[in-house]
């Protein structure tokens, strides 16, 4: 059997990644019909109503006058929100259970990086320095995670079994069990006040760029910590610069940058209280992410509902 219109899959991401991602898809529901942007003809473009997508040129959604949905491999949808704003399309990012996991498994495994002083260590083994620090319980480390949604959520359930005392933060009032949840700006000035290890997982919009600026960076701790695997201009670059610099923050984790990759000249990759990652916090898993993807197109094709999980307005 036919499938009733071909589905494009639209993406800048080099051939490789392409070339891996169409089989991915195309394993996941071989009923269909996925194809390359680039390979469409004219017939096949006129015909299209979804497009899957890893960040996509707007320019190429734009020629597909039918378009209706667009499905995002990826969880984040920043560039997306910003490129079709003005549009009536309906967008679908990625939630998915297996990255949240991985998320969770980073945000624990440089948590307990940050707990246990290995960045500490790493310099007093290059001095040659032999000087354990006191220990510190885990249950006296308050760990904060800016955003509670998919990501946040498995996070501060693995730090909670880890045993951290865990507070949350999030737009809307959030219940996760055995975690001090707050909301709304007031919210947070009381939660920075009282975190050791701060976890950023929001998402890029107008309300979070800029959103850990020199007051909020200044309402932590001293000697507070920072892991950051959302998007990079959710904190102010200059404000975290001098935070580390005066010796206020101990040590930052960064994944995530305003440019990517991180040119060489960048200062975080020399700073003595940063460790540089280069976005592998979560890596998407192409199959788990396209078997979602499938279920939502089959879902699509027997009801007509499109499973739209981003709001436009609100940025994410
Ligand atoms: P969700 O949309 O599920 O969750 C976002 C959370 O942030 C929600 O709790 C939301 O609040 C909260 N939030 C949003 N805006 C605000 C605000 N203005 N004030 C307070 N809280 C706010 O996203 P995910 O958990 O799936 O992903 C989070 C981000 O992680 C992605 O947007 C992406 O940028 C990043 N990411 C990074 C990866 C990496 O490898 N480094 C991999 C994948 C994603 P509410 O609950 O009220 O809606």
């Amino acid at each position: 059997m036919s499938a009733p219109m071909p589905i494009p899959f639209v993406s800048q991401s080099d051939p490789a990644a392409v070339a891996s991602w169409l089989q991915a898809l195309r394993a996941a529901m071989p009923e269909e019909e996925i194809i390359a942007f680039s390979e469409l003809d004219e017939d096949q473009r006129a015909q299209c109503r979804v497009a899957i997508v890893a960040n996509p040129d707007p320019a190429q959604l734009k020629l597909l006058p039918q378009l209706q949905w667009v499905h995002s491999v990826w969880a984040g949808v920043e560039r997306l929100v910003a490129d079709l704003g003005q549009s009536d399309l309906q967008i679908t990012r990625l939630v998915d259970p297996r990255l949240a996991a991985t998320m969770a498994e980073a945000v624990l495994a440089w948590t307990l990086y940050l707990h246990r002083d290995m960045p500490h260590y790493a310099r007093q083994q290059q001095a040659r320095q032999w000087r354990p620090l006191d220990y510190v319980l885990p249950e006296q480390r308050r760990v904060a995670i800016l955003g509670l949604g998919a990501l946040g959520e498995a996070a501060a359930v693995a730090l909670r079994q880890a045993r951290f005392p865990v507070l949350g933060w999030s737009r809307s009032a959030r219940n996760v069990p055995d975690v001090r949840t707050c909301s709304g700006m007031d919210g947070l000035a009381e939660m920075l006040a009282q975190t050791d290890i701060l976890v950023c997982l929001l998402p890029l919009t107008a309300e979070t760029r800029g959103l850990l600026d020199a007051v909020r960076l200044a309402l932590l701790p001293p000697q507070a910590q920072l892991i950051n695997f959302a998007r990079g201009p959710i904190i102010n670059d200059e404000a975290l610069r001098e935070a580390l610099d005066a010796g206020r923050l101990r040590h930052a984790v960064l994944d995530v940058f305003a440019t990517e990759p991180l040119p060489p000249e960048a200062w975080p990759w020399s700073h003595p209280a940063v460790t540089v990652l280069p976005h592998c916090s979560a890596p998407t898993d192409s199959g788990t992410a396209s078997a979602i993807v499938a279920a939502n197109i089959r879902r699509y094709r027997n009801t007509g509902e499109i499973a739209a999980n981003v709001d436009l307005k609100r940025g994410y």
